[in-house]
């Protein structure tokens, strides 16, 4: 109740149908308005009589016509008695309640990204093979992910399996992904890229995942590699490419094919809003359940915005509205299969 007291009042019959006033508690009238009204005795269960003394404010006493014609000689109307000492009270020891709860959750994922150990993550110095449909997939959905684990000292490779060719400009993107990689801190002899017809950059083409998965599985042999981060079953955004490595991933680990040891995180797809509008998704992503959450300071996100500035083929005006709105620049939420 937070302090407000509801108790009833008679009144002269004046015609009046509702209205509001202010006023205080005399004796066993209430004065609102100029006008005394008779305090009856009934108190609401929450308030106690307590809440009645003399002197008491009321800041708003709501008229309510209740009988039908003929009026009767009274009116019962109800008056809402605030005790603003008391909401105040609520209300600070609800905000307590709620940042020391944040606190607390903030402090504990801190803990969590400060070490791969605390992570979840193989330790510092693990191989992390990082696995994409597409260049530009990196900067645009991994950022996140690849500067917070250079950040707990793990190497990164990178396997894209199609040059982006879908409008044939694969020979530039191909490039275009190396400066990326380069600006992330992935250098050229740990990122692979496969130009193979099997894997087209083509929504309309269901990638077989078989193929996918035993391609994927020899580079993680070869690379000797503990971690596999790759896009999850709706594939951010919804593209077949994207799902078709998580289905390779997943059915390689259903297999128990994966080497002993070697993990697999896959991103967290998000609806639209959150996807869009960083600003909203930050306090969910923070309260949401996840394996590992990566969030990139300032300077990192400036780092991830200079990764996708080097996709200059892909950067149409809705990309840069991305860009500057995206959570994926910003944060990555992730979950081990
Ligand atoms: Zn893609």
């Amino acid at each position: 109740m937070l302090g407000r007291t509801e108790f009833g009042l008679t009144l002269p019959y004046t015609g009046a149908g509702t209205g509001f006033c202010h006023g205080y508690i005399k004796d066993e009238t209430a004065q609102c308005g100029g006008v005394s009204f008779h305090v009856r005795p009934r108190v609401s269960p929450f308030s106690g009589h307590g809440a009645l003394n003399r002197g008491t404010q009321f800041q708003r006493v709501q008229f309510s016509r209740r009988s039908p014609s003929p009026p009767p000689a009274f009116l019962t109307a109800q008056a809402r008695c605030h005790l603003p000492g008391m909401e105040v009270v609520g209300l600070v020891c609800v905000a307590v309640a709620v940042l020391t709860w944040g606190f607390l959750r903030v402090r504990d994922l801190a803990e969590r990204m400060r070490s791969p150990e605390q992570a979840g993550l193989p330790g510092a110095g693990s191989r992390a093979l990082l696995v994409i449909a597409h260049p530009d997939d990196e900067a645009m959905f991994f950022a996140p992910t690849v500067l917070g684990l250079a950040r707990l000292e793990q190497r990164v490779f990178l396997l894209c399996f199609s040059t982006g060719n879908y409008y044939n400009q694969g020979e530039i993107r191909r490039k275009e992904l190396l400066q990326s990689c380069d600006v992330l801190g992935i250098p050229p002899p740990n990122v692979t890229i496969i130009d193979n017809s099997e894997f087209p950059d083509d929504p309309g083409v269901q990638w077989d995942t078989e193929r996918v998965a035993n391609t994927l599985l020899q580079h993680i042999n070869i690379n000797d590699i503990n971690l596999v981060v790759t896009f999850d079953a709706e594939g951010v955004s919804g593209h077949s490419n994207h799902i078709a490595l998580y289905k390779a991933v997943r059915a390689l680990h259903s297999e128990g094919k994966l080497p002993k040891g070697c993990s697999v995180l896959t991103l967290q797809s998000v609806n639209v809003l959150r996807k869009y509008l960083y600003f909203l998704d930050l306090p969910w992503s923070l309260l949401s359940p996840q394996d590992v959450l990566f969030m990139l300071t300032s300077q990192e996100v400036a780092r991830a915005k200079k990764a996708m500035s080097c996709h200059h083929s892909q950067l149409l005006w809705f990309r840069r509205l991305y860009i500057i709105f995206s959570r994926y620049m910003r944060i990555n939420s992730l979950q081990f299969l």
